[in-house]
């Protein structure tokens, strides 16, 4: 089978495999190549995140169209709402996009924050659904109030009685003096029995940080009895956890919220009618048949939550729930793919003429050079295994002091210029020997990018990210690939996996650019993102394409430069600024024309972001 990355299997047609390239299934089917060069063209340097708003628009389509689908299959009499999950993804460039694409839908937004909610209430569409979720504080509830008496339709989940406690304090407040009494709807959030599985399953369950126990619940239910309240009570809510691997939890915790929903609904909650599923609809993020992570489809999700809805809806007599959904992960981690360029191939730092042979060397460094001139198809396999173990004994006698320096860095060259020969000899061969020594003889990339800025998950989570190039596709790939960022913590690098290895191509990038692309980065990944080393959130572009089918290049916005990115520290710029420059002009090692030539040229790389440049850009 012709090598693909994958694709097949995380890639849900989004991307292809034309000869060489990767191309995006869309519109004229532009490589991810040519996007690349052109934007660098343009003068960017460094990674760069591009953004497809059609693959937005796309998972949008899919869970409205699923949902509708089951609903019209097992006629189902509640309505399908859903809403987008703030914390997955702030960014104006997403949300923007996002909130254009949703009109049809009525796609609304969930807040966590104040500022979260500062944001729904300026994007939503008037009439959308707006949730409010975790903890709140009085001003946060008053937000809400603003957003409701404004004309929002807003629901305010309730995590414990003392926000509920608030509410009913806030709503005395805002609504003792006036006729209209306009309040935001109340959503409570339930502390479930059952809880998801995978990294993220403590969102839900009886240890959850969220939810009310069935005691808080009937004395919510009470509390707002009480004030006269319980219509504004409108939606049962939970949250399973995100990447739900499984959908057996999900049916559990289905039957679960359901049955608290009817008999609350048969208690006299006559305002209450939504179902909130929360979120969890896991990506597949696997680049390795054996590790697929996720065991259903969105239709088996849907026809569950239907199914099950209705069910526990008819045995109990009450009207079937409207469902609300706030599926995050699945909306946006397509949407976008980081564009990384390969700076270096640790191993092309060996080459022959940089051997310095003595007239006379160890004997191992003598066998190992024979190795070298004489290594052929059929010695391939014995003389990298024999050098693998020659470069063990002789840096084991440098260390004890038997050998030197310049001993030490002939074996080096040596052993790797084997590793090379080898490599092509046995590919072509395809012997499993190269599988078995992957470990042992895998090529370190050092990409330009930082991996707690843009892949945050791998660094605290191991989540794996489709990795691949973006160009030589047609060429079988000899490297088993470790990668290293350009942070300075070891912790910055992608090891070798040799139960879902990645195999790159021999580039020489002093010659020839090469990029490698990281897929599924649209969830969670840039506000998580962190500053290390100073490295901000990469230059974005959003690329749109037009009736024509042709792509177009917008809304690009360059990674921060250097002085901004200390302003976001805090630091006084300016005294810095004074400070560089009056060292320059105190100097007396220059003369004035040089302190004129050297500022010119502080205040051009102060402009410029913390990324590096290729070698191509150093050289033009
Ligand atoms: C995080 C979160 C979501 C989104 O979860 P995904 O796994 O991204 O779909 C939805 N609802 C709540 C309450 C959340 O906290």
């Amino acid at each position: 089978m012709k090598r693909d990355w994958g694709l097949s299997i995380w890639g849900s047609d989004n991307f292809k495999i034309v000869d060489d390239d990767i191309v995006v299934i869309n519109g004229c089917e532009p490589t991810l190549l040519n996007i690349t060069k052109e934007i660098r063209e343009k003068g960017y340097k460094g990674p760069i995140l591009l953004r497809f708003p059609h693959l937005i628009k796309k998972q949008i389509e899919l869970l409205f169209s699923e949902f509708t689908r089951a609903s019209k299959e097992f006629n189902y009499s509640g309505s399908f709402n859903a809403v987008f999950p703030l914390k997955v993804n702030q960014f104006p460039n997403f949300i923007n996009e996002l909130v254009d694409i949703s009109n049809e839908y009525n796609y609304g937004l969930e807040a966590g924050s104040k500022a979260e909610l500062i944001i729904a209430m300026a994007k939503t569409n008037i009439g959308a659904p707006i949730t409010v979720n975790g903890f709140k504080d009085k001003e946060m509830i008053a937000l809400c109030f603003i957003a409701a008496k404004s004309g929002h339709n807003i629901t305010v989940t309730i995590e414990g009685l003392n926000e509920l406690e608030t509410i009913l304090e806030v709503n005395r407040e805002f609504n003792s003096n006036y006729q209209d009494n306009i309040a935001p709807k109340i959503g409570m959030r339930i502390r479930m029995h059952s809880s998801g599985i995978g990294a993220w399953a403590k969102s839900g369950g009886y240890s959850s940080k969220f939810g009310l126990t069935s005691t808080e619940l009937l004395e919510a239910y009470d509390m707002l009895e009480k004030e006269g309240l319980i219509d504004l009570f409108s939606m049962i809510h939970f949250h399973i956890g995100s990447q739900m691997e499984e959908i057996s939890p999900l049916k559990k915790a289905l039957r679960e919220a359901g049955n608290i929903y009817a008999d609350l609904k048969r208690r006299g909650a006559s305002g209450l009618r939504a179902i909130n599923i929360g979120g969890g609809l896991a990506v597949e993020y696997s680049q390795n048949k054996k590790s697929d992570s996720r065991n259903y489809s969105i239709k088996e999700f849907s026809n569950d939550v239907i199914f099950l809805m209705q069910e526990i809806s008819k045995n109990k007599g009450v009207q079937e729930p409207d469902i609300y959904t706030e599926s995050g992960r699945f909306i946006a981690a397509s949407h976008s793919v980081l564009i990384a360029p390969v700076l270096e191939l640790f191993s092309q730092e060996y080459h022959e003429k940089s051997l310095r042979l003595k007239s006379k060397n160890p004997p191992l460094i003598e066998e190992l050079y024979d190795l070298y001139k004489s290594i052929n198809r059929n010695s391939a396999r014995e003389y990298l295994h024999d050098a693998i173990d020659h470069l063990d004994s002789l840096l084991t006698l440098f260390d004890l002091g038997y050998i030197d320096l310049e001993d030490r860095s002939n074996t080096e060259i040596l052993v790797n210029l084997i590793i090379k020969k080898a490599i092509v000899l046995l590919a072509k061969e395809g012997s499993d020997e190269l599988e078995r020594l992957q470990s042992k003889i895998q090529e370190k990339y050092l990409v330009n990018f930082s991996i707690f800025q843009s892949l945050p998950d791998f660094w605290g989570l191991a989540q794996k990210f489709p990795i691949m190039p973006i160009s030589h596709l047609s060429d079988e790939p000899t490297q088993a690939a470790s990668i290293w960022d350009i942070t300075c913590d070891s912790d910055g690098e992608i090891g070798f996996d040799s139960s879902s290895p990645l195999k790159l191509h021999d580039i020489d990038v002093e010659k020839e650019e090469y990029f490698l692309a990281f897929f599924l980065t649209g969830a969670y990944q840039e506000v998580l993102g962190m500053k290390h080393n100073l490295f901000t959130h990469p230059t974005e572009a959003v690329i749109k394409f037009d009736e024509n089918g042709e792509y177009i290049i917008d809304s690009i916005l360059e990674a921060q430069n250097l002085m901004d990115i200390l302003d976001d520290l805090d630091y006084d710029i300016g005294a810095i600024d004074k400070k560089l420059k009056s060292n320059i002009a105190e100097s007396n090692l220059i003369d004035d024309k040089q302190k004129e030539a050297l500022l010119g040229k502080l205040y051009l790389y102060l402009s410029e972001n913390s990324y590096l440049k290729t070698i191509q850009a150093i050289s033009t």
